[in-house]
């Protein structure tokens, strides 16, 4: 039996409710935004949550990380209307200087207790290196850490953090699957072929980060699933999906 990721759709026979936790504005559309189109389309919700404002996402000297917060706090919630996704939320800690640690734990585990998802998605904690040529955001990967370590076992478990529990009636919440973005190690390979173009559509109205629109374009269409062509181009979003048993 091979080792490589094989095609495997998601076999869902109910309307799911979908939790994004990720660092940045742009990076559920970056890191999944096709997919997230495909489920939407499939009459399943997704609400995101940002851990950052994505203040420092700039080389514009006359932007502020106040203003610039603000600016992609927008472009976030039009990124994701564009896909269909209504509920975008966001903690504003600093961008850059995300750390998984027990106080940020403690935060998503209130947010995972809170919107009680079927499905949580996150990104690769384990990413370093991407490819040859990039080093991974720091954040991502401590948001993936943070995130992972919230669904188990805090968010779970209701001794962790007990004071969600007696202070904010939060029970304690199991999700069903977990799908991490950003992986070098997929388990899964999602065809968005049908998507691709509404991903960009979305990544568009991320206007200060994109540059050169028809350039950012044309590098994204060229983004083609091995053995495809731009002729008859095929796309994919991989991820590593983790399925909890029924306990
Ligand atoms: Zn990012």
């Amino acid at each position: 039996m091979s080792n490589l990721p094989h095609i495997q759709e998601e076999t869902w026979e109910t309307p799911q409710k979908i939790l994004v936790i990720m660092a940045h504005p742009d990076d559920p559309e970056f890191f999944c935004g096709a997919t997230l189109a495909r489920w939407i389309s499939a009459g399943h919700r997704v609400h995101y949550w940002l851990l950052t404002c994505g203040d420092k996402g700039t080389k514009d000297r006359s932007l502020t990380s106040e203003r610039l917060c603000a600016i992609r706090q927008k472009e976030q919630k039009a990124a994701a209307s564009v896909l269909g996704i209504e509920h975008v939320n966001f903690l504003n800690f600093a961008d850059g200087y995300l750390v998984a640690d027990l106080n940020l734990r403690r935060d998503v585990t209130r947010i995972i207790r809170m919107e009680k998802p079927d499905i949580l998605v996150t990104c690769d904690p384990t990413t370093l290196f991407v490819g040859d040529d990039r080093l991974n955001h720091p954040d991502h990967r401590a948001a993936g850490q943070v995130v992972l370590d919230a669904v188990y076992p805090a968010a779970r478990d209701h001794l962790y953090f007990i004071e969600l529990l007696l202070e904010e009636n939060l029970e304690p919440h199991v999700v069903k699957e977990v799908w991490v973005a950003g992986t070098q190690n997929p388990n899964v390979v999602m065809d968005t072929t049908p998507y691709w173009e509404v991903k960009i559509q979305a990544l568009h109205e991320h206007k200060s980060q994109i540059g050169d629109v028809d350039a950012f374009t044309e590098r994204m269409r060229n983004r083609l699933a091995p053995g495809s062509s731009r002729a008859q181009p095929r796309y994919e979003e991989k991820f590593r999906r983790i399925v909890f048993p029924d306990v």
